[in-house]
């Protein structure tokens, strides 16, 4: 890194923010509320206004127009006094308090918020033909606007990956009357989200929709007419013809500053940061895709990489910059999204695998759930179905450690009624802090989580299960059964670890925490909690997944006629910086002295 002496001859602001994607933007425009004369800076490599990522889907089939991919009201920026330079910061100069930009400018800050995002991961940089042309990654505004010219000229195309992402690209082209041939590297969809039967089940839905979906399989070369794609070569020696691939594979963290800054800043997968955002180096702190939080059930670090994330990072790294106000803890995380006809809602850790965790799950035809639970508690939901549950609800009983007795069967079914039980939950957590004084308790770190991890171990009977009173139906087979290697089941109640025991593992920094797990917990004060009940419920709950090898056989759907003139954009802006081109710039040299 270049060492200089740079007092007194570069810019400097209050707040300085590295990316205008939408931790960076919600930041900038929430310091602004808190403090109204400080003076904000974002600096980003973008030459865009922040846009709504998730609705690109929607872009690329042409159900929204560029214009309302926009995140914020055009003009946001220059309301908000919030000045955006168009650039890439290139190091951070921690020791001194200031970044240095591409072309070697300095620029000073008192706070430095790192919202610097994710990158695709793409393809392995030695497969050979992903240079030709219609070899396309799907990330970026433009990646989406190059797909769109392409579609009419595209019969059938290849979409690799094995996530969300993926499917939602899927299905998009199937809209556009497109053959697709889906390639899955693993098993199975979303392996660290999904078990084997939810994936079956999204899979399946796929197949329905026309698409063809082969698993267990990776690409192992591109082939080209006269530098175009003409089709993709596969691991099992299949040669799938082709005009266009899509590269769906994930992304990755951009930590390159955490890299590039002269005190050394912790950093794995994305920026470590606390529950107050900040970094390892005093006065920066990171938001978004490239923050690692801790996730309070395993310990580990992680991005949590979804749009409602990083709105919510921007707004706590906002507050926490401006000393604005104290910002409630994360918790666990959750994500909520469409997998085709599927509303999917996971929330903790759903797969949580140790002999403290037992697995309930439900499926009927069409849906399935799935909880984790340690005693009364639930770590972990996944739900998959035409309807999601309440996810926030789900997410805040998870964080507070309540019980879930009397409403596992509900959570179970997707009948979750979250008013009712707050209400009945609040007046109860008032009246007892009262009585005792002392605060609700949430739930400490298990150890022996692996979040994403499942251990293989014996299976136990479902007849060993005790659960909650209310009667449950055994569930409709939508698939046919077939072995899988779940966590084994457990009685709910069994294998019981005092509190004291599951607070040793609580890291030493989180000292509240640690005060407020030292008290009794609410759950366990209950009065009225329904004890476990055995017996005739047992029988009536599916506790082991089961999940069908052989496809889903149905007919796809039509293929559409693709119309030229379909997508919507009557009036195109003449430039993407149709607003931002208009804001203050921000001097250069000399403008206010370091
Ligand atoms: C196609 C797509 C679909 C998605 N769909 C969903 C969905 O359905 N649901 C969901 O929850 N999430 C979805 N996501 C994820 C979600 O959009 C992201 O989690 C979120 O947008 C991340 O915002 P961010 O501000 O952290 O980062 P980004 O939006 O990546 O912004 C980072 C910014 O930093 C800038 N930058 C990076 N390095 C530098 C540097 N050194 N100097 C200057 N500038 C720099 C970049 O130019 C960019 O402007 C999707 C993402 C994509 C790409």
């Amino acid at each position: 890194m270049r060492k200089e002496n740079t007092a007194g001859t570069i810019d400097r602001a209050d707040i300085v923010i590295v990316g205008n994607g939408i931790a960076g933007l919600t930041a900038a425009v929430e310091a602004r509320r808190f403090e109204p004369e400080k003076r904000i800076v974002i600096m980003t490599s973008q030459s865009h206004p922040t846009i709504n990522t998730p609705a690109l889907k929607q872009f690329a089939i042409g159900k929204i127009t560029r214009e309302q991919l926009l995140a914020y009201p055009p003009g946001t920026e220059r309301l908000q006094r919030i000045h955006v330079v168009n650039t890439l910061v290139e190091e951070i100069h921690a020791q001194e308090g200031y970044i240095r930009l591409a072309g070697g400018q300095g620029f000073g800050y008192q706070k430095l918020l790192l919202a610097t995002g994710s990158h695709p991961l793409g393809l392995p940089p030695d497969l050979p033909g992903q240079d030709f042309d219609g070899v396309l990654t799907l990330h970026r505004l433009h990646d989406y606007l190059d797909l769109r010219r392409r579609l009419n000229e595209v019969e059938e195309a290849v979409v690799i990956g094995g996530g969300s992402h993926a499917i939602e690209t899927v299905m998009g082209l199937l809209y556009w009357g497109i053959r697709v041939h889906w390639l899955i590297r693993s098993e199975t969809f979303l392996p660290r989200m999904l078990d084997r039967y939810a994936s079956a089940l999204v899979l399946e839905g796929a197949r329905r929709a026309g698409a063809k979906v082969y698993t267990k399989t990776e690409v192992v070369g591109i082939v080209g007419r006269v530098g175009v794609v003409a089709g993709v070569v596969t691991t099992d020696q299949r040669m799938l013809p082709c005009q266009l691939v899509l590269v769906c594979t994930g992304t990755s963290p951009v930590a390159t500053l955490a890299r590039h800054c002269d005190i050394p800043m912790k950093h794995e997968k994305g920026i470590l940061v606390d529950d107050h955002l900040r970094t390892s180096v005093r006065n920066i702190y990171a938001a978004g895709d490239v923050a690692a939080l801790r996730d309070p059930l395993t310990g580990t670090y992680a991005p949590r990489a979804q749009w409602y994330a990083a709105v919510q990072q921007g707004r706590v790294a906002a507050a926490v910059m401006t000393g604005g106000a104290d910002p409630e803890r994360f918790g666990v995380s959750w994500h909520a999204t469409r997998l085709g006809d599927l509303s999917m809602l996971t929330v903790g850790s759903p797969l949580a695998s140790s002999d403290e965790v037992t697995p309930l799950v439900d499926r009927r035809r069409g849906s399935y759930r799935r909880l984790s639970l340690i005693d009364d508690r639930l770590v972990g939901y996944l739900s998959l179905g035409p309807a999601s549950p309440d996810g926030l609800a789900i997410k805040r009983i998870i964080d507070e450690g309540l019980s879930v007795r009397e409403i596992t069967r509900d959570l179970l079914r997707g009948e979750f009624d979250a008013r009712k039980y707050f209400s009945s939950k609040r007046s109860y957590a008032v009246q007892r802090m009262v009585t005792t004084g002392q605060m609700p308790t949430p739930l400490p770190p298990v150890p022996g989580i692996v979040a994403g991890e499942r251990v293989a171990a014996p299976r136990v009977s479902a007849r060993a299960q005790s659960l909650p009173p209310a009667p449950l139906q055994r569930t409709t087979e939508a698939l046919p059964p077939q072995p899988s290697p779940e966590p084994p089941v457990r009685p709910l109640h069994a294998g019981s670890r005092s509190s004291a025991s599951q607070q040793q593992s609580f890291p030493e920094t989180d000292s509240l925490r640690k005060q407020l797990g030292a008290q009794p917990t609410l759950v366990g004060a209950e009065q009225n909690a329904a004890p476990a009940a055995g017996g005739t419920q047992e029988e009536e709950v599916e506790l082991v997944v089961r999940v069908p090898e052989r496809q889903f056989i149905a007919p796809p759907i039509k293929p559409r006629e693709v119309k030229t003139d379909a997508l919507p954009n009557p009036h195109p802006s003449r430039s993407l910086w149709h607003y931002t081109s208009k804001q203050p710039a921000v001097k250069g040299k000399g403008n206010v002295q370091k």
